[in-house]
């Protein structure tokens, strides 16, 4: 693949010095050194993977940067987000990353976006740049990265992580599929996690986004074989790397048609679940294989207005550590299981199904809900969303019961 960025700009002799490792090596030369400083890349977020990333692309030489983030620094993230640290604690994460970098980088050009990455700005965003590296922890943003890219005809290096295992390709070149084609559809809401509901193990963003900063810096000089029309598999557990081939799909919505036909639409519509926790999405009858999903708010607006009603809390006894609602009965969901099956042993099979119960079913959906009243002849049952975490951020804001636990801060 011929390089992404012409080798425009010129090096000092203090860059020529900095960079005398990569100098040296004939794949890369003083002219992929001034290729990469020629190069503009943006990076959706400055989290797990935006902060590995960042800071590669920044040491590398990297020119120029465009952050797209408008969260702040919390400390329990700063497990995987290593761009920042406890001084920045309470900062923008632009700014702390822009700190962090200045020292890695003092000739570095870094454009903040201190925004939501939306169907409105994105465009205007994203053309100046050369690359799009997607950091991001949510569907939405994800399907706008890779529509945005095939629109604008911008490289788009996707990694995404969950637990132990990662995944990495890029998207949008002529020869290969997008995330479209290999994802048409975004998974029903509920069903797939996010790092915050299912947690992830805090290296594991930086193998991944140091994989992602490497595909992009290979895009940028032209050398090596990237990863288009491949997708790389990784399980951090097994220490195992998988690549598997992807197609384009030639009747994809997205990369199927003309450019010009590309429309942005309302992503979190599309997805049925928030871009962000910030968001203020509030769609209450989203569904979980026919069962109702509610925020921890619409929780707290059921208990105002029916004080009665029965919180069986399913979640395992380590995540009631973290957060739980007194007056909530709770049970683990495999203790419902095994003495479902002690009731069931030897019958025939039950008619109908145990409500979303089922082997592997999310821990995040946590909480049902029915009326202490059991004349109501089928109690109404809600999933929580967000689970321990989702609970025990949202009691910080809002008046919930008592707490049986300290929340994390
Ligand atoms: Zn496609």
């Amino acid at each position: 693949m011929p390089p992404l960025v012409q080798a425009q700009a010129t090096l000092t002799h203090e860059e020529i010095r900095r960079y005398s490792r990569h100098v040296i090596m004939p794949e890369v030369g003083i002219e992929g050194q001034r290729r990469l400083k020629a190069a503009k890349v943006l990076l959706i977020g400055t989290g797990g993977l935006g902060s590995p990333t960042a800071l590669y692309l920044a040491a590398a030489g990297v020119g120029t940067l465009g952050i797209v983030d408008y969260d702040v620094v919390d400390e329990s993230n700063l497990h995987r987000q290593v761009i920042h640290g406890i001084s920045t604690v309470g900062m923008s994460k632009l700014d702390s990353a822009e700190k962090r970098l200045r020292d890695l980088n003092p000739d570095l050009v870094i454009h903040k976006y201190n925004e939501p990455f939306t169907s409105d700005n994105a465009l205007r965003i994203l053309e100046p740049y050369d690359i799009v590296v997607d950091g991001t922890d949510n569907f939405p943003t994800r399907y706008l990265v890779n529509d945005a890219a095939v629109k604008l005809g911008k490289l788009n290096v996707y990694g995404s992580i969950f637990r132990f295992e990662g995944q990495v390709a890029v998207f949008g070149h002529a020869d290969g599929p997008c995330y479209r084609c290999m994802f048409p559809e975004p998974p029903p809401p509920g069903l797939v996690p996010s790092c915050a509901e299912g947690g992830v193990l805090g290296i594991l963003p930086g193998t991944v986004g140091t994989m992602q900063a490497t595909e992009a810096i290979k895009l940028i000089l032209g050398i090596g074989e990237p990863l288009v029309g491949k997708m790389l598999l990784y399980d951090a557990l097994e220490m195992s790397f998988t690549t598997l081939k992807v197609r384009k799909n030639p009747n994809c919505p997205v990369c199927g048609v003309p450019h010009e036909q590309i429309e942005l639409i309302d992503y979190e519509q599309f997805c049925g679940m928030p871009a962000h926790d910030r968001s203020g999405f509030n769609t209450p009858t989203t569904t979980v294989d026919g069962m109702r999903v509610m925020n921890v708010r619409q929780l707290k607006a059921r208990l105002d207005k029916e004080p009665e009603t029965l919180v069986l809390d399913v979640r395992d006894p380590h995540e009631w550590a973290i957060a739980a609602l007194d007056g909530s009965l709770r049970i683990p969901k495999g203790d419902i299981l095994a003495a479902k099956d002690a009731v069931l042993a030897g019958r025939a099979k039950p008619r109908g199904r145990h409500p979303r119960m089922g082997k592997g079913h999310r821990p995040e959906l946590a909480v049902v809900l029915a009326p202490k009243r059991l004349t109501h002849p089928a109690p109404r049952r809600f999933w929580l969303r967000g689970g321990a975490v989702g609970l025990g951020a949202t009691c910080r804001a809002l008046p919930l019961p008592a707490l049986s636990h300290p929340l994390p801060d």
